[in-house]
């Protein structure tokens, strides 16, 4: 945030000396306080205007999308105000002095709405601009549309001299800036990452100086011809600029929303859109019913397809995530090198096996089995080698127990495997110890030095025959009779007791 490349002190100073300058300028102008320096007055204001502009874009150039199309639609914005003041501008130095609301600005600052409305209230899902971006703009332009209509049922291209509707005009504006001044400030509360902090920052600042200013100018300007009324139109683009070439304030950069928060602002954010068009539409409803309609229906239809929209992206994203919730679950019990159970798993199963033994006093055979002299197949054949019998192991293993007993097979660690055989009876147990044992001493290892062959010892505990208070017990007499096991001489299956 404060690298060398997010501020430019250099830069700021010949901003702060030229705006100093042209705030010079204007009060030389307005001193002379004569209508015929008015013309001056607006050349000076659009020099401003302009040098906030550049500030603007400076700001756009330096910020990493999606925030940077948000700076560039208010670089639109502000120019359109600018249009709008160069055509007054004219119309001054021609034909028209004395028309307090011309027509043709009034449309800039129509297409000034457009820009500020999107740019404050667009939402972005994942970085890219999506269909809801697509329908927020066309909310956006019917609301621009129907602004206009409504300014023009006032006054003509030409303008007008009726005050009273020079009046609605005003307090129609009004509204309008101070619907944008309230959606800048929920999302600045919502605000969650630092580019995104400084331009809701910015552009509500500058939303609520300009409201204020024009809501002051606006209706004193009805009473007082006075030029020093146009100094007050200097503020809001100054504050603009300097608040996108500075970074934010430090209790901004603090600020961190909870992410409801986060959520809330940027859902709500269509509402508003929704909110202010069914506004405008109903404003419309006695003089124009057909367009009032129309922009009811667009404010309904709009928001129903965008809540359409985000609501089957956020279930799509919901299965997702289940799906990848019931992956990461597998994985959490699976072991990765031989794909069966791990020793998590296996305490699970053993756990439930055990209390459903218990409950149904049926019995629950475990057999504990160890590789026999494995550390010496390692020495002498290699570590990768050991991997891949240790993996020809517990498939033999799984795929018997798959053919016939069923049970659970799990790694219980190094070169042990565990299985549990649930409603088996003990001598069952034995037989089926004696079936695996048999079935790894077939198994041959294809290596380099020939086949290869490993063997199993098993210790078998039955919960029938020998009955424990518990699952750990349980395991203890099978450990207990696979070290037997190995004390006969390895490749053999004891039983405890
Ligand atoms: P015993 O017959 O008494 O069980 O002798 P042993 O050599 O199998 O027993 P010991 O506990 O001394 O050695 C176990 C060896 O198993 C040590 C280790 O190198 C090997 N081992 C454990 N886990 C792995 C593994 O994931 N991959 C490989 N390649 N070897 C492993
Ligand atoms: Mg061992
Ligand atoms: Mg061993």
């Amino acid at each position: 945030m404060e690298t060398a490349s997010y501020t430019d002190l250099r830069l700021m100073h010949r901003f702060y000396l030229l705006c100093g300058l042209l705030v010079v300028a204007h009060l030389f102008v307005v001193a002379h306080d004569t209508q015929a320096y008015l013309p001056w007055s607006c050349a000076v204001i659009d020099l401003v205007e302009w040098l906030g502009i550049a500030a603007l874009v400076w700001r756009a150039r330096r910020t990493p999308a999606p925030t940077a199309l948000r700076w560039w639609l208010v670089v639109a914005a502000m120019a359109f105000v600018n249009v709008a003041n160069n055509i007054y501008l004219l119309l001054l130095m021609g034909v028209g002095q004395n028309n307090p609301a011309p027509g043709a600005p009034m449309f800039c600052y129509a297409l000034y709405g457009i820009a500020m409305i999107l740019a404050i209230t667009m939402t972005f899902r994942e970085r890219t601009l999506t269909l809801t971006g697509a329908i927020d703009a066309l909310m956006a332009m019917v609301m621009a549309w129907l602004f206009f209509v409504r300014i023009f049922s006032w006054v003509s291209a030409s303008g007008t001299d009726n005050l009273q509707n020079v009046h609605y005009m005003i307090v129609t504006m009004d509204v309008l800036s101070l619907f944008l001044t309230l959606c800048a400030f929920t999302r600045l509360a919502g605000a969650g990452d630092v580019e995104l902090k400084h331009f809701y920052f910015a552009v509500a600042f500058y939303c609520a100086t300009s409201t204020l200013v024009a809501a002051i100018r606006n209706r004193l300007i009805l009473h007082s011809q006075t030029l020093y009324l146009e100094l007050l139109v200097l503020i809001a683009p100054l504050l603009l600029g300097v608040l996108c070439l500075r970074p934010p304030s430090s209790w901004i950069r603090r600020y961190q929303p909870r992410p409801r928060m986060v959520d809330l602002a940027e859902s709500i954010s269509p509402f508003f859109l929704g909110l202010g068009l069914t506004a405008l539409s109903i404003s419309l409803w006695t003089t124009r019913p057909a367009l009032a309609a129309l922009g009811v229906a667009v404010a309904i239809v709009g928001y129903g397809i965008r809540n359409v929209i985000t609501q089957s992206q956020q279930m799509a994203a919901e299965r997702k995530l289940l799906g990848l919730r019931d992956e990461l679950e597998d994985l959490v019990v699976t072991d990765p090198l031989t794909g069966v159970a791990n020793r998590r798993g296996f305490d699970r199963q053993l756990a439930n096996l055990w209390a459903a033994a218990s409950s149904g006093a049926s019995s629950l055979s475990i057999l504990m089995i160890d590789i026999d002299y494995f550390k010496r197949f390692n020495d002498d054949y290699g570590h990768a080698m050991g991997d891949h019998s240790l993996r020809l192991v517990a498939g033999n293993l799984s795929e018997w127990l798959h053919a016939h007993q069923g049970g659970v097979l799990a790694r219980y660690g190094g070169e042990e495997f565990a299985v549990l055989l649930p409603g088996t009876s003990h001598g069952d147990a034995m037989a089926a110890a004696e079936s695996l044992r048999g079935g790894v001493e077939g198994l041959r290892v294809d290596s380099a030095q020939g086949f290869l062959s490993v063997t199993i010892s098993i210790g078998v505990a039955c919960s029938s025959q020998t009955p424990t208070e518990n699952a750990k017990a349980l395991l203890a007499l099978a450990d207990k009779a696979l070290l037997e096991a190995k004390a006969r001489g390895r490749n053999k299956v004891m039983a405890y007791g």
